[in-house]
């Protein structure tokens, strides 16, 4: 980003009031001559009312829903497009941001409760072999009010009530950790949504500093990992930030978090044909996470037009997780939801920049 970039950013982020947390807004009603109460009843018309505009927040003054308009206008996301499986009620959803910037975020019906998928970044510089969501680069960091956004547009949207919120969609969430921190608080706090932190996971590639950053800061969120590979050079091959952290730094780092938090820990492993899936990537894994308290989820690989990455064979799927299994490793096969929309991470918005 240019100086002037990061200049404007800032400037939006002060009057950005949706991403205020309850404390940031009370002093700053404080500031300008507000009694700190009035701060909470915002806060709740648009963290837990999800209000529209300040027209609705009808406990305040017109005076003060003028002021606020006028110099700290309420933003939201532009719904531009939502696909929906007829396999399995997926949704896929296209949002615009107010700078013009487009980014998808997806909610997934389970029996247990409703998921949405949300991104964390315009575009993504990590640079992984097989992901839709980087091909184009990084552009930006979101807002907590835009990351919190996709939640609250796809709730008012889709009438359902969201229960977990996975960080798994385009962006590496470490790499925006400021804002991903703030986010969490207040998806969590009881003036918002009151999600519980434990329904709530962020998934990274791998950011080693941050994920013990993260170890220290208190939270009941669940970790994911997305190893990908057992050894280093395979590793290498499929993920750029390898080069940057080995294997063994990172799992230091995951034995960290564990004891600093005592959250089992997930390790997404996706299966790409002839790459990573034979019955030694499996021994190897296995000999990789031993003694550590883990979960296993394994993806079979989404092809992506851009590159030449297969499945792997459902047998060879079945094999893989057999084996860890005889060692007790938990662990699923990811079921792929909204197999007949575009599915794949980043492949919404990909398809939509690459027609504009
Ligand atoms: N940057 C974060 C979160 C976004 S990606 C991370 O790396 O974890 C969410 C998960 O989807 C990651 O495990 C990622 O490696 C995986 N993924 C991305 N593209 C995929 C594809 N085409 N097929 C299978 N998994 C994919």
């Amino acid at each position: 980003m240019t100086t002037r970039a990061i200049e404007e950013n800032k400037i939006e982020t002060e009057t950005d009031i949706k991403s205020m947390s309850l404390s940031e807004l009370e002093s700053f009603f404080k500031k300008i001559g507000e009694k700190p109460f009035r701060a909470r009843q915002v806060y709740e018309w648009m963290h837990k009312k999800l209000a529209a505009s300040y027209d609705e927040m009808t406990n305040l003054s017109k005076s003060l829903r003028e002021t606020l308009e006028k110099d700290y206008p309420l933003t939201f996301l532009e719904m531009i497009e939502v696909q929906t499986s007829k396999l399995d009620g997926t949704q896929k959803y296209l949002f615009r941001l107010e700078d013009g910037n487009v980014i998808e975020s997806v909610l997934m019906k389970y029996r247990h409760g409703n998921s949405v998928c949300i991104s964390s970044q315009v575009g993504c510089r990590m640079g992984c072999r097989f992901c839709a969501s980087t091909l184009d680069g990084w552009t930006r960091n979101l807002r907590p009010s835009e990351m919190l956004d996709q939640i609250y547009q796809i709730q008012k949207y889709s009438r359902e009530r969201v229960s977990n919120v996975v960080v798994m969609g385009t962006g590496e969430p470490m790499d925006n950790y400021d804002n991903l921190l703030k986010f969490i608080h207040m998806l969590s706090d009881e003036s918002g949504l009151m999600i519980s932190q434990r329904n709530i996971t962020v998934s990274t590639c791998g950011i080693v500093p941050k994920i013990k950053m993260l170890a220290d800061e208190n939270l009941q969120i669940t970790l994911a990992i997305s190893l990908h590979a057992s050894n280093d050079e395979k590793r290498k091959s499929l993920m750029p930030i390898a080069f940057k952290y080995s294997l063994q730094e990172l799992l230091g780092s995951c034995k960290y978090y564990f004891e600093k938090t005592g959250r089992r820990l997930t390790f997404e492993y996706s299966l790409v044909g002839g790459v990573n899936d034979t019955q030694e990537d499996a021994e190897e894994l296995k000999n990789l996470l031993a003694g550590l308290n883990c979960h296993v989820n394994l993806i079979p690989v989404n092809p992506i037009k851009e590159r030449d990455f297969v499945q792997s064979d459902k047998k060879v799927i079945e094999k893989f997780k057999n084996k860890l299994e005889k060692y007790r490793i938990n662990v699923t096969i990811r079921r792929e939801m909204g197999r007949d929309i575009d599915g794949a991470c980043g492949q919404l918005r990909k398809k939509y920049l690459d027609k504009e």
